[in-house]
């Protein structure tokens, strides 16, 4: 379905990012990879699936590096067709004790990361009247949770920028949805899991059924595949129509 497009994952290097370039990838798309640590793994995981794989390492907080990857995946592949707008981290302290630096980086990787690489990608996807551009947002986009100031509104902002961008391109071939995960089993989760399991005194068993009993009423993690297939199908003719969504996964959480 995406032979010869080409999709640019940010925060692929692990998680859902890598999950989603996998997933696009078997769809023929060729990828460039954005995120910190091992990139060699990832990158032959991709090229395994039989097409071309690049990894830019620009750091999603400065908008120069967003720049420059930008410009290195059009001057390797001629545009960037997908753009999953997918780094995220993570900071929990309540809203006294944040720490100013945190609050900055989380905003700029969640929310400003996805301004400077949409607004870099979107005159090629305009020009060639198609493009797809998935924001990965969280349940947390649509409802909050206390001592996750930054995060909330980081995704809540992700969410207001996704309809707004839709809107702009509503009468193109180009559309802007965001996904909304529950918890997902990865490193920013497993981190919470073992804080809280050393903050009570509990098992790591103890912590994760704890985490999701407050939040999750299927009490399962949402898969990174699950969310793969998801925007797989966003990329498919059948979305042509859906614009501006934000799309829970997320075993009922916000249907509370
Ligand atoms: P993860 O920690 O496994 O992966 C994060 C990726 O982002 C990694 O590749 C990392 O290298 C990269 N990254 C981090 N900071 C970066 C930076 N400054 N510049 C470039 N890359 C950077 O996390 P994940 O759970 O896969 O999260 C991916 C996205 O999904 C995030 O936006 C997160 O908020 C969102 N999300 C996750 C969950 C969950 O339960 N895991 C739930 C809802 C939403």
């Amino acid at each position: 379905m995406l032979k010869g497009k080409t999709a640019l994952v940010t925060g692929s290097t692990s998680g859902i990012g890598l999950g989603i370039a996998k997933a696009l990838a078997g769809q023929g798309a060729n990828i460039v990879l954005n995120g910190f640590g091992d990139s060699e793994g990832p990158k032959a995981e991709i090229a395994a699936l039989g097409v071309k794989v690049e990894h830019h390492g620009a750091d999603m907080s400065r908008a120069g590096d967003i720049e420059d990857m930008m410009k290195f995946a059009a001057s390797r592949f001629g545009r960037v067709d997908v753009l999953v707008n997918n780094a995220g981290i993570q900071h929990v302290a309540k809203v006294e004790d944040f720490p100013v630096e945190r609050w900055d980086a989380v905003i700029a990787i969640n929310l400003s990361s996805a301004f400077h690489t949409t607004r870099l990608a979107v005159p090629a996807m305009r020009e060639a009247n198609w493009g797809r551009i998935i924001n990965i947002a969280s349940a947390h986009g649509l409802v909050a949770s206390a001592q996750k100031s930054a995060y909330v509104a980081a995704k809540h902002g992700i969410v207001g920028f996704t309809k707004s961008v839709a809107l702009e391109t509503a009468t193109t071939g180009v559309t802007c949805n965001a996904i909304c995960p529950g918890w997902v089993l990865t490193a920013l989760v497993q981190k919470q899991i073992d804080d809280r399991s050393a903050r009570e005194g509990i098992s790591l068993a103890q912590a994760q059924n704890e985490l999701l009993g407050e939040k999750q009423p299927s009490l399962q993690f949402t898969t990174v595949e699950q969310l793969a297939g998801l925007a797989v199908f966003m990329c498919s003719p059948a979305a042509d129509q859906v614009r501006g969504v934000a799309w829970q996964v997320d075993g009922g959480w916000t249907a509370q």
